[in-house]
């Protein structure tokens, strides 16, 4: 009697230690695959993808990959082939050579860290130039007739951020698409900044400088526009990457992402410089996306400044004004060196606002 019942312990015990070596002995469950890697999960439920966020680092992945190799993106940057998550019983489990996968890999980047993502150029666009005037309008200020061509003004402007720019970090690259009065095509200004090479850490800005024109002769004021995420950019040079032709569009989509999020943190902090220096003077027409060609094939966080309306009197008085001219150079390098900072210092780890 004793012995058939420690038996038939044994044969259950058995089988519990078999169903559970095949079910669950690899799986760790999401609460403790969390706290394994200090993240936070935010899932896409419709995509079925996830990102785990951690202090430092996000980690992209989805579901209904190869089970076996399925792409782990860290930071947009690195990718990593581990099993993929699953479901069992309709919870969300991850496989632990997948956990222990991602422990390691984040262990690196901590050692890595030295290696900070730098801003290691800065591209100036003066807009228009030469035979391209740009906007144009007459006004009558202090009895004289004054003629404001938009190529003089962004000119103007371009310089001065450029040189201050050169004083603030002499060993990053400042550039100009122009320096007189030249008509770079825009296909032109923008191949200069793409024809910047760079380290594995290193990103470019860009930076067009514009005068708006309306024919309401009442709108005036101050916008920055970065790029529409609707744009689909094709970002990646498929042939630089090694990796497969599934995983190339996510990779491609996620840096667009990041040069959207960068640009539009880029261009809050120029937006905010304006509101210091010059929202006393000029309304602040706010941060918008456009699709605008000068900036379109920008592989780089990319923003365009108007400064104001050409065809407003008031915006034209403090654009004829080689004071308020200073002033608004000194809000867009002021803008552009508090985005460096904050990018350099976070490794170019920016998270949208
Ligand atoms: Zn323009």
């Amino acid at each position: 009697m004793d012995r058939r019942l420690s038996f038939k312990k044994y044969i259950v015990f058995l089988i519990l230690l078999f169903i559970s070596s095949f079910c669950f002995a690899d799986d760790i469950e999401l609460s403790q695959a969390l706290s394994r890697l200090s993240a936070k999960l935010s899932w896409d439920p419709l995509m079925q993808t996830g990102l785990l966020i951690t202090d430092l680092h996000h980690i992209s992945f989805g579901i209904g990959y190869n089970t076996q190799s399925s792409p782990f993106i860290i930071d947009n940057r690195y990718v990593l082939y581990l099993p993929s998550p699953r479901y069992t019983d309709s919870r969300l489990v991850f496989p632990s050579e997948t956990i222990e996968g991602l422990e390691k890999a984040l262990l690196s980047l901590l050692s890595k860290s030295q290696a900070l993502y730098r801003i290691a150029a800065i591209v100036i666009d003066p807009g228009h130039g030469g035979k391209d005037s740009g906007a144009v309008a007459e006004h009558l200020i202090e009895k004289k007739k004054v003629t404001l061509q938009e190529k003089n003004i962004t000119l103007s402007v371009g310089k001065q951020v450029y040189e201050l720019l050169k004083t603030q970090f002499p060993e990053k690259r400042i550039l100009m698409t122009r320096t007189g009065d030249t008509y770079p095509t825009l296909e032109d200004r923008v191949s200069i900044a793409n024809a910047i090479p760079l380290g594995e850490h290193e990103a470019i800005l860009f930076i067009s400088i514009h005068t708006n024109a309306s024919f309401n002769k009442t709108a005036r004021g101050y916008e920055v526009w970065y790029l529409s995420p609707e744009y689909r950019r094709t970002l990646v040079d498929s042939k630089k990457f090694q990796e497969s032709t599934e995983v190339l569009p996510i990779i491609n989509a996620m840096l667009e992402e990041e040069f959207t999020t960068e640009s539009i943190l880029l261009a809050q902090s120029i937006l905010s410089q304006l509101d210091v220096s010059l929202g006393d003077k000029l309304p602040s027409r706010g941060i918008k996306a456009e699709e605008w060609f000068v900036v379109r094939n920008a592989k780089m966080p990319s923003v365009l400044v108007e400064l104001g309306f050409i065809t407003n009197y008031q915006d034209a008085i403090l654009m004829n004004d080689s004071a308020y001219l200073q002033k608004f150079s000194n809000a867009l390098y002021k803008g552009i060196v508090d985005f460096v900072n904050n990018f350099e210092k976070t490794g170019g780890f920016t998270t949208a606002p």
